[in-house]
């Protein structure tokens, strides 16, 4: 029979950790015992991060929103600091799975699933997130783009767990987008999705863009030649579409069952024509 450790505060963590160096630190196990089930991860042992207070919630620090690792999708649609500063993100999180899914899985999993398909991810690199880990041995802040190594790969150390992901608030933004291609409206694994931050003048004109793309390479995908593009442009279909080419350049998808890699390539190019206005 499998070991299941629930620790109540990060010293029993840390015990459980030591005496049961080869289990598997879980939060919703959305992800986990789903593998677990079809046989692609194997572990002696398990151990439940959802009883840890270190790891829950949403706190206001200053310029910054911390949110905790263990921190459920639901949780974090109805938490008012999260709607009123991340709207980015709430849609985002407003497309993830179904309620049951949403009230299980957490932040923190889906970071460290690390699926270039996992609806958090975009948002969080748009809005420059850094990652908090931590172990016996001290706690470190990291960029969420450097901590995410490759498919399903983190740079998590082992006896580390993530803590927390901290995003300053967007002050200056004023367009807040996230857009999901899937099979299906809900509960879709997405074929190409798009999030963007900008800061349009009232004039029309991109004053700052940041965009990134999840489905379309083996991790999220950036095109910085594209925001270069449309910063000082205006917002007319005719930038957006010349702006597109550079997605198409950037992004570097496969083929796979859900939708080939010419599909992908295209709609990544494509979803920019959602920012325009009306
Ligand atoms: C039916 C279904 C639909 C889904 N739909 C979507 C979807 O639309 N979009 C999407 O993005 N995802 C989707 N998922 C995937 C999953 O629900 C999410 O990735 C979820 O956020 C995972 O969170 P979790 O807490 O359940 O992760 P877990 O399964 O608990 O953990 C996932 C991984 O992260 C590690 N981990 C978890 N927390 C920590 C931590 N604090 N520190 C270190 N390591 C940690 C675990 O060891 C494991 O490797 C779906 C899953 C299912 C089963």
């Amino acid at each position: 029979m499998r070991k299941v450790f629930l620790p109540r505060d990060m010293a029993e963590l840390w015990s459980a950790m030591a005496d049961e160096p080869a289990a598997r630190v879980y939060a919703g196990g959305t992800d986990l015992l789903v593998a677990m089930r079809a046989g692609t991860v194997v572990a002696p042992a398990l151990i439940c991060l959802e009883r840890l207070a270190e790891l829950q919630g949403v706190r206001e620090e200053g310029e910054e929103i911390w949110l905790g690792a263990a921190t459920t999708h639901a949780a974090l649609l109805s938490n008012p600091l999260v709607g009123r500063h991340l709207p980015l993100l709430v849609q985002a999180l407003r497309t993830l799975g179904s309620p049951p899914i949403r009230n299980m899985g957490t932040i923190g999993g889906n970071i460290c699933t690390a699926s270039p398909a996992g609806d958090t991810l975009p948002p969080l690199y748009v809005l420059a997130a850094e990652v908090e880990l931590q172990s016996p041995g001290g706690r470190r802040r990291l960029p969420l783009r450097d901590f995410i190594a490759g498919p399903g790969q983190t740079r998590l150390e082992t006896g580390e767990i993530l803590t927390g992901v901290r995003v300053r608030k967007p002050v200056d933004a004023n367009c807040h987008r996230f857009e999901k291609i899937g099979q299906r409206q809900a509960l879709a694994c997405c074929i190409v999705s798009m999030a963007a931050l900008l800061t349009v003048t009232p004039a029309g004109v991109v004053a700052s863009i940041r965009l990134a793309w999840g489905s379309v390479g083996p991790t999220v995908m950036e095109a910085p030649a594209a925001e270069a593009a449309l910063t000082g442009s205006f917002m007319t279909r005719e930038n957006l579409h010349r702006a597109a080419v550079f997605v198409r350049q950037a992004v570097a998808p496969i083929d796979d069952i859900r939708a080939s890699a010419a599909y992908r390539r295209e709609v990544a190019g494509n979803l920019l024509l959602r920012l325009l206005p009306g």
